[in-house]
């Protein structure tokens, strides 16, 4: 089967919204318009119904209760309600949070944030891998700690963190527990109580739904977490998110976690076959390409290689037929290599040679051979072209080699 151009294979960056789950928006902006918030007739009641429901939907996703889950614009609106709202809610208690510099910017802005505002953060490195481990949260918390934030999967690496290990640390502790499962949700498994998790965030986008559509998990027992909002108005969403609520986005989050639920197991492993299909593929035929982040602990659809000795922005062009990304396409406007291989020991030159392969729900083996087939041609062409290389063959050590200013 021919494949068409250009493949998507960026699913990290954002997913297509499902057939399916646009089908069940439509109705949401034509006839059934209403205001969730607008108590004095049936326009307004349909609404809240179908918001309700899909409250329901994403609760089933994640083992929560519907009443916990608040509807937002989004993951970089959960993570700065979570972390801020924490942050200021408890700041009698303590004003020490415990985070990675692993972290989207989403968290590691506002963290930076609150550091000006005279908290005190703990940045966390991981391993070579980049993972944080719990043992790490352990050592770190303190009397003061009020709040530990740590994503559930890395966008960039896909690897996947001690979550449920994390989440017991901090139960033990009594330290409220925010993940960024922004990429985590609706591809593997998630249950908030079994991973001891009080904060949660998730976007729509990520996982087949439409753009501009979040979620915070906001847990309501043992313990019940408040947070001061950061949107004030007409008081929705318990008073922690003002602003009516976008219906037909809302409807599309709780129908793309509705079919995620149902698909997910074996969503993942035909991924992961994919997956595991297009590394051996490009390794098994470049040999300096390496794999970044953990062998198995990592997102099944998510494979970042590096190319060592080519230059990357050659390599994107070799392969402008294929949408993928080097970095994050949060920080890709940027020329600044990506923060997260060089916080797992990369050189500038081997950041800017990365490649981020994010497969989903819509790409095809016959895709994966086609970009398998480019990637080993372009990769072969460029090595062949780098004097770098060359000197490598004739047996130089790089590391030896002194470099003039470039
Ligand atoms: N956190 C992570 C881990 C992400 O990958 C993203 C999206 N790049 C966000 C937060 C921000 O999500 P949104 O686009 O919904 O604001």
């Amino acid at each position: 089967m021919a494949v068409e151009i250009p493949i998507y294979m960026d699913n990290n960056a954002t997913t297509r919204v499902d057939p399916r789950v646009l089908e069940q928006m439509l109705p949401y902006f034509t006839e059934k318009f209403g205001n969730a918030a607008s108590r004095n007739h049936s326009f307004g009641w349909e609404a809240e119904g179908a918001v309700n429901n899909a409250r329901r939907q994403f609760g089933a996703l994640i083992g929560a209760d519907p009443k916990e889950i608040l509807w937002t614009g989004g993951a970089t609106e959960s993570n700065n309600l979570a972390i801020k709202g924490a942050a200021h809610m408890y700041a009698e208690k303590g004003r020490h949070i415990i985070t990675s510099t692993m972290e989207h910017k989403a968290v590691i802005d506002p963290c930076k944030r609150l550091a000006k505002l005279g908290y005190d953060v703990t940045w966390l490195e991981p391993d070579g891998y980049g993972i944080v481990y719990a043992q790490q949260i352990a050592e770190a918390i303190r009397d003061d700690t009020i709040l530990v934030t740590i994503m559930w999967a890395n966008n960039e690496i896909g690897t996947i963190n001690e979550v449920p290990e994390i989440g017991k640390v901090c139960r033990e502790k009594g330290v409220i527990f925010h993940t960024d499962a922004t990429q985590y949700v609706g591809k593997m498994p998630a249950d908030v109580n079994e991973a001891g998790i009080d904060l949660l965030s998730a976007s729509a986008h990520k996982m087949y739904g439409p753009k501009g559509v979040g979620v915070l998990y906001v847990r309501r027992r043992r313990p019940r977490v408040r947070l001061e909002p950061i949107m004030e108005g007409g008081g929705h969403e318990r008073g922690m998110r003002s602003g009516t609520l976008n219906v037909p986005g809302i409807v599309g989050m709780g129908a793309a976690a509705e079919i995620c639920n149902n698909e997910m197991a074996n969503e993942a492993i035909r991924l992961a076959g994919l997956s595991h299909k297009l590394v051996n593929g490009i390794t098994g035929q470049v040999e300096t390409a390496v794999l970044n982040g953990h062998p198995t602990r990592r997102l099944p659809h998510t494979a970042n290689l590096s190319f060592p000795y080519v230059e990357g922005e050659s390599l994107l062009m070799a392969l402008k037929d294929i949408a993928l990304s080097s970095g994050s396409a949060c920080t890709s406007a940027s020329l600044e290599p990506s923060y997260i291989l060089k916080a797992l020991g990369a050189s500038d030159e081997l950041a800017h040679s990365s490649i981020r392969f994010g497969l989903g729900r819509f790409n095809t083996e016959e895709e994966v051979d086609y970009v398998v087939d480019k990637v080993i041609h372009a990769a072969q062409h460029l090595l062949m072209m780098s004097p770098l290389y060359d000197m490598v063959l004739e047996g130089v050590d790089l590391s030896k080699v002194e470099w003039a200013a470039h």
